[in-house]
């Protein structure tokens, strides 16, 4: 079993401004989520200072139970990089002039116009013993590999292009050798959903998950806009891997089919988008409480022209009555957040714009205006499609930021289902 398994990897990452939070760790992101492509189990990253101490103590635990350790950072050549000389230390090796690399260093200067080689730069030839060198295409720092008895430790350059073209030129090529067999490359298919709780959505799916997922794990990741089920199949070849994909994905359809939507980007817009030409039909907008937000995811999408006319922020009361015909009537007996003030925003903006879809949304944003009937987080959309029209009352939590988007993105899903034929019987 053992010697099956997929080799497990750590990080390390280094750099004071990582501690002091005035860089995002991109690093480790970029390094986990490319090694768990390449068939690696990411298990640990560590992150510390530009300080030789807290770097031997985060190697060596990496160590202990890792096949791969990535180092990234404290390989320049100033002062302040620290990195290799902690390494070589806690693996007991010493540094050395490496001579070719000495050679292609002075070359990469003199075609850059110096005369000379920099004194900080000869630095960057030295290596500790036994280091496989990876080739650095976009900087002068090259990686640096060191095989112990259990495990192999690769120190890369902090700076993300640089950390990057290495693994994706000559460190590629060393983890491919040296693991072949061990790894497990992972495949993902990605079913983006929007307008039903995650709560909801994980009973419905739990109802109809075959007993038997084979190699295929699944998990719910919500955020404000809706929720994407990740599938995701390790540890078998890529066909096998597919084949269970889609039976689960097929065993899921039942349930997801109503909330489902299909785009590259993971944003309902591009959808909607996509099934409006389709059906060769067109949007116009009428926003109070999101302030265009609607309008802005889809103009968002390029080609959007083909399917967007225009739209209206009617924050005020006048502007609501004045440009879209909204009754004052109305207003005043129901209230600028009411069923009837929405209908007739996405009826008049239809009309007015001479869309074949008109929407509508009121509500109260917060953090002010809430009252007891009508409290932050109430949002009433509207949509006018043909002589169908109709309006929903959504009730939202958390902040005004995600009332807003929240709210945006109801609409935006109800008209994707409503044009893709998702609305049953509405
Ligand atoms: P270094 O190789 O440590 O000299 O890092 C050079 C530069 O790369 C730093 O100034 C940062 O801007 C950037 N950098 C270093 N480590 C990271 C990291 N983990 N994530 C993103 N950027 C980083
Ligand atoms: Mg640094």
């Amino acid at each position: 079993m053992t010697e099956t398994r997929a080799p497990l990897a750590s990080l390390v990452t280094v750099g004071n401004e990582l501690l002091y939070g005035q860089t995002v760790d991109t690093n480790a992101a970029w390094l986990g989520r490319s090694l768990a492509q390449l068939g690696f189990r990411v298990t640990r990253t560590f992150t510390v200072g530009d300080d030789p101490g807290p770097i031997q103590a985060a190697v060596g635990s990496a160590m202990e139970d890792a096949d791969l350790v990535l180092v990234s950072g404290g390989l320049g050549p100033t002062p302040d990089d620290l990195t290799k000389a902690a390494v070589a230390q806690l693996l007991g090796r010493e540094i050395g002039l490496d001579e070719e690399l000495l050679q292609k260093l002075a070359a990469r200067f003199r075609a850059a116009g110096y005369d000379r080689l920099p004194t900080p730069n000869r630095s960057q030839a030295e290596v500790p013993q036994g280091s496989i060198v990876l080739n650095n295409p976009q900087g002068t720092a090259p990686g640096l590999g060191l095989e112990t008895d259990s495990c192999l430790v690769v120190m890369l350059p902090g700076v993300p292009r640089e950390l990057r073209s290495i693994f994706e030129g000559d460190l590629t090529h060393l983890l491919r050798r040296r693991f072949a067999r061990r790894l497990e490359p992972v495949q993902h298919r990605t079913i983006h959903t929007t307008g039903v709780p995650e709560s909801r959505l994980s009973e419905l799916v739990s109802q109809l998950l075959p007993r038997d997922m084979g190699p295929v794990s699944l998990a719910f990741l919500p955020d404000l806009r809706g929720v994407d089920l990740r599938l995701t199949a390790r540890g078998v070849a890529i066909e096998e891997g597919e084949a269970w994909l889609t039976r689960i994905e097929a065993a899921l359809e039942p349930v997801v089919s109503k909330w489902r939507f299909e785009a590259e980007s993971g944003d309902v817009a591009e959808a909607l988008n996509h099934a409006l030409a389709g059906a060769g039909m067109t949007v116009a907008t009428a926003e109070s409480c999101t302030g265009g937000l609607v309008a802005k995811r889809i103009t968002d999408r390029p080609g959007s022209s083909e399917v967007f006319v225009g739209g209206v922020i009617a924050y005020a009361d006048a502007v609501k009555v004045e440009q879209l015909g909204v009754s004052p009537e109305d207003l005043r007996e129901h209230g600028a957040v009411s069923e009837p003030v929405a209908l007739q925003m996405a009826k008049g903006v239809r009309e007015r714009f001479g869309a074949s879809a008109g929407v509508g949304i009121t509500g109260v944003a917060g953090p002010e205006g809430g009252t007891p009937e009508k409290p932050v987080g109430t949002v009433w959309i509207a949509l006018a499609v043909a002589d169908m029209a109709e309006a929903r009352l959504v009730r939202l939590p958390g902040d005004r930021d995600a009332v807003r988007e929240r709210a945006a993105q109801a609409v935006l899903g109800w008209l994707h289902r409503k044009v893709s034929g998702r609305e049953q019987g509405r």
